[in-house]
């Protein structure tokens, strides 16, 4: 099962390439070390010439008004095949090769929250990709870095550890369902390991309820985070808010966003697992002057703890 999901994800994914359906834009790893963490910051300086590129929300409100979802109906030849009710789809502007979409068959917003079936699913691709090492993710909102209207969450196979997992590594210790933060990060996030005995199953539906639980648990966390600490006011914030969530077989995060970017650079859920994506030379000469943690805390949301003038 496991080996013909892959071949056919391999084979699906070389003819969409080669027939100019799927578009992989070349990038290089530049490795931007900040409070402990090798962030990783992908220069793709072709993106700059791309037409049009992912869309950017404005284009994808207008393409709502007129109907235009690229998932619905979605491109056949990024169709790899329909699980339940979702369907799993090749991302057609992809920068890692096998990135994936999981996408629901009938229109849902990506405004929703997750559910244990959409948690389910995604762990089971998880579990077909690459055992151990992938990481799926949720932009979720205006000001995540979403770039579509119809509820998708995304995967990408890796072929190693992510960048803030050495924060993780350093927090090894905490119980499993625990909720904590890092201490480098001053904005509001909330973390939880991932209990290994409930991760060790093998039915996605039984997975699915133990990951949705523990979203959920994250998600009433940063509500209450937002609700006692933050003066939304003053930050623009929107309800529902804006956020990222992030899920590995072993952990879970949630950061709450205030903005889409700061300055020219873009952030979505992967800048929170460690990676940038720029556009030019220049971006990445400013990433590294700037550095990556005050780029991920200015579009996130601060911590009043951080930040008493903000009460
Ligand atoms: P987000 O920008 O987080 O909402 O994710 C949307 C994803 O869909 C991005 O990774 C895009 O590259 C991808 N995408 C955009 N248009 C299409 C399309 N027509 N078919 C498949 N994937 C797409």
């Amino acid at each position: 099962m496991q080996t013909l999901f892959k071949a056919s994800l391999v084979e699906k994914y070389e003819r969409a390439l080669s027939t100019g359906e799927l578009l992989f834009t070349e990038s290089t790893v530049t490795k931007v070390p900040d409070e402990g963490v090798e962030f990783e910051v992908r220069f793709a300086p072709s993106l700059l010439k791309k037409p049009s590129g992912a869309p950017l929300l404005g284009e994808v409100l207008n393409s709502i008004e007129s109907k235009v979802d690229p998932f619905a109906p979605y491109n056949p030849s990024l169709f790899l095949e329909e699980y339940g009710p979702y369907v799993v789809l090749l991302n057609k502007y992809c920068v890692i090769p096998y990135h994936i979409l999981v996408v629901t068959k009938e229109f849902e917003k990506q405004t929703d929250p997750l559910f244990p079936r959409d948690l389910g699913a995604v762990w089971h691709y998880m579990m077909q990709i690459q055992n151990k090492k992938s990481i799926a993710f949720y932009n979720c909102g205006e000001a995540s870095g979403a770039s579509q209207f119809h509820k998708h969450l995304q995967l990408i196979p890796l072929a190693d550890n992510l960048p803030i997992e050495t924060y993780l590594n350093r927090a090894q210790y905490k119980r499993p369902g625990e909720i904590f933060q890092f201490p480098h990060w001053s904005f509001i996030h909330h973390v939880l390991l991932l209990d290994p005995q409930r991760m060790a199953g093998t039915d996605d539906q039984v997975i699915g309820e133990y990951l949705g639980e523990s979203f959920h648990s994250l998600l009433d966390a940063m509500i209450e985070s937002l609700r006692t600490q933050m003066n939304a006011n003053a930050l623009n914030l929107t309800y529902p808010p804006s956020y990222n969530f992030l899920v590995t077989p072993t952990w879970m995060l949630i950061v709450p966003r205030n903005k889409e970017k700061f300055e020219q650079i873009s952030v979505n859920s992967l800048g929170f697992a460690g990676m940038l994506l720029v556009k030019s030379q220049e971006d990445l000469e400013f990433v590294k002057k700037i550095g990556v943690t005050k780029i991920l805390n200015e579009v996130a949301v601060p911590n009043p703890a951080e930040n008493p003038s903000l009460l």
